[in-house]
């Protein structure tokens, strides 16, 4: 066969730049972030390649976490080079990942999230359970490998875990969940776990130089439901009055928004991670009517008391689901 000087020197220049990158949702959370850099360590430990990349800004709270441990240098880039390989970690769905997901070639999935419309022309490694963190997946992958992670490894886990299920007390925590913080507390260094994720939580809800449309976003999904479009924002917080106070601004953000992204429905849900209870705001007839099939309340000033439902995976988007079904 002849090959080409041209033909050789770019397939060198595609090797040398095949890299792989680890990808994390849209409106990073702290299991997003510390889970990218959790599974860096462990591929850099096993000589193998996999780089974490800032594809978006971090919450108050993961800026905590990181500002404990030695810096992390997360690369900023608004796009990953073409034909690169992605290793996929805490979301699944297109509609929360990277723009143009299909341009790349996904390796590996670890996760929790349930799968909606998640296909790949090829196959992966897929690593998925139904726990309450994608740290707690990583830890039962690396006591299959007898990995024993470092301590700001060990430390990244433990506040991914924490945040992900409100220290334990979300419905989507497992035992499994408990049974890792308390496994790789002593590794970690943290003497209580209490006073941790307080310390984080706090962080999370120091939002005073926060625009109305970046509050509504901090953590924001959007789901297809059949063909309709209907958008989740979560603020947890203790101090759930420093939203209720902005809430005539935060409406219309809410409608910009609703206008802007074509959406169905959109609700912004401020839960209180003290008392364990959510206010929703919803703007247009559309959401309200969403609202009220779902949960069977009712809305007054544009405001429904959602109670206790206080995870949007466990317990919003099922009953969502069901008034689309
Ligand atoms: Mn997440
Ligand atoms: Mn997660």
């Amino acid at each position: 066969m002849y090959v080409s000087i041209y033909n050789l020197v770019y397939l060198l220049f595609c090797i040398a730049t095949m890299k792989t990158y680890i990808v994390w949702h849209t409106n990073p959370d702290t299991d997003a972030i510390c889970s990218a850099l959790v599974w860096e360590a462990f591929c850099r430990d096993r000589w193998e390649d996999a780089t974490a990349v800032r594809l978006w800004e971090m919450n108050n709270e993961t800026a905590y976490v990181l500002s404990r441990i030695s810096e992390k240098k997360l690369q900023l880039v608004s796009e990953l080079p073409e034909w690169s390989s992605i290793v996929l970690v805490d979301h699944n769905d297109p509609q929360q990942s990277i723009a143009h997901r299909e341009k790349y070639t996904i390796t590996h999935l670890i996760d929790h999230h349930a799968f909606g419309t998640f296909s790949t022309p090829s196959p992966l490694y897929v690593r998925v359970e139904p726990v309450g963190c994608t740290c707690t997946v990583m830890y039962h992958i690396f006591k299959e490998h007898n990995y024993t992670p470092s301590q700001e490894t060990a430390y990244m886990m433990i506040s991914a875990i924490l945040s992900d299920t409100l220290h334990f007390r979300s419905p989507t925590t497992t035992d499994a969940d408990k049974k890792a913080c308390l496994e790789l507390q002593s590794l970690a260094n943290i003497k209580d776990l209490g006073s941790h994720a307080m310390a984080m939580f706090d962080a999370k809800s120091d939002l005073w130089d926060m625009s109305a449309h970046d509050i509504v976003q901090l953590d924001y999904k959007q789901y297809t439901f059949w063909n309709k479009v209907v958008a989740i924002g979560v603020m947890e917080t203790t101090n759930p009055n420093y939203a209720l106070q902005r809430k005539q601004e935060l409406l219309s953000t809410m409608q910009q928004l609703t206008n802007e992204q074509s959406l169905d429905g959109l609700l912004f849900c401020i839960v209180d991670i003290i008392n364990e209870t959510n206010t929703c705001f919803v703007i247009d007839e559309q959401s309200q009517d969403i609202v009220r099939k779902a949960f069977d309340v009712s809305t007054v000033d544009n405001v429904a008391d959602l109670w206790t439902r206080i995870s949007r995976k466990k317990q919003l988007v099922p009953a969502i689901t069901a008034v689309f079904w």
